[in-house]
């Protein structure tokens, strides 16, 4: 089952990371980074992928809606950006005009919800570590009903496995019921991927966001020493946390507000939440529900999310307990 859409997902991704590579490079150059109307920056790659995304998804699956971040906002604010983000779309859509491009990007309004089939793409993840030279990704799923049934991340910075830095780029796909799988961008065949077997906290790694603004760094320090963590956390940008752990280089992802008001957005976990559990591993929230992404464009929960390996998740659950009512 799924098997096309999985195709799909991997392929687009694939070209995706082709596309945001051409520009990472050049990003501190002025006018490629945009402060959107809530200050958070979108970049020509984020416009582009999203564009292309929504072009081949129109192509191969004309009955799906789309959930995407963004919208062609910031085109109509700046003419110079809206260049830069025609010229690189076109690299995929040769010939594609203004209006199209401006079309592409807004077919990515849909609600979301319970009903019928939906993807969900965040074109970049992790926008901020993509400004700094550093780990982001492209991350599409497919929401069927309310559920995540198939997901495709693509990191294009990614190391192998082991190392830390920049590398040569994964892409990591997962079905439901089908398993997890990662391949580098470079090609070649998807291997299997799982979460690691650690039982022992203190033996964990535990991965979190770099920017302190989008998790409390101190709560979770705080959690991770109830747990007999030895490790330092591993910081790394964008939904690459929900890959490293389901090829089994942290044990734990912690990520708890720093702003109970905020409310995660759907692409931000979609993709990499099926990766994780696809590999073995469990995704909830701070109350052991499973990740609800049948409610719209955002997710119900505002009081964290967890993700680990599995055997360690009903401790990790203890202890933010703990923690937030020490
Ligand atoms: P990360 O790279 O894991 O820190 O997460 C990047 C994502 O955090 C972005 O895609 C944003 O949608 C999201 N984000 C922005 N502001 C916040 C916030 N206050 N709390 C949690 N996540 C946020
Ligand atoms: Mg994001």
């Amino acid at each position: 089952m799924y098997d096309a859409e999985i195709d799909f997902a991997r392929s687009v991704v694939a070209e995706a990371c082709t596309l945001t590579r051409r520009v990472q490079d050049r990003v501190v150059e002025a006018g490629d980074a945009h402060a959107k109307g809530d200050r958070s920056p979108v970049t020509t790659a984020d416009l582009a992928v999203q564009a292309v995304v929504a072009t081949r998804l129109a192509e191969h699956f004309p009955g799906d809606g789309l959930v995407a971040e963004e919208d062609s906002g910031p085109l109509d604010d700046s003419p110079t950006l809206a260049g830069k983000v025609l010229k690189l779309a076109r690299r995929a859509l040769p010939g594609l005009s203004l209006d199209e491009l401006a079309d592409a990007i807004d077919r990515g309004d849909h609600p979301g919800g319970s009903g019928g089939r939906h993807w969900v793409l965040d074109p970049v993840d992790g926008t901020k570590g993509f400004l700094r030279g550093e780990q982001y990704a492209i991350a599409l799923a497919l929401v069927d009903e309310g559920e995540v049934v198939v997901g495709a991340l693509g990191c294009p910075n990614l190391p192998d496995p082991g190392d830390r830095g920049n590398g040569r780029g994964w892409i990591f796909h997962a079905a439901r019921g089908a398993g997890a799988r990662a391949m580098q961008t470079a090609g070649g065949a998807p291997a299997p991927i799982s979460v690691d077997r650690i039982d022992d906290p203190s033996r964990a790694i535990v991965c979190e966001s770099v920017e302190a603004a989008h998790a409390a760094h101190s709560v979770q320090a705080g959690i991770a020493d109830r747990l007999g963590v030895a490790a330092e956390p591993y910081r790394i940008d964008s939904q690459c946390k929900y890959a490293v752990l389901a090829r089994g280089e942290a044990s734990i992802y912690l990520r708890l507000p720093r702003d109970e008001a905020y409310r995660e957005k759907v692409w931000d976990h979609a993709a990499g939440a099926i990766v994780i559990t696809e590999a073995g591993g469990r995704v909830t929230d701070l109350d052991g529900h499973p990740l609800d992404f049948s409610k719209g464009r955002r997710l119900a929960t505002g009081r964290g999310i967890i993700a680990t390996n599995g055997l360690l998740h009903d401790r990790v659950l203890q202890a933010c307990r703990d923690e937030l009512t020490s």
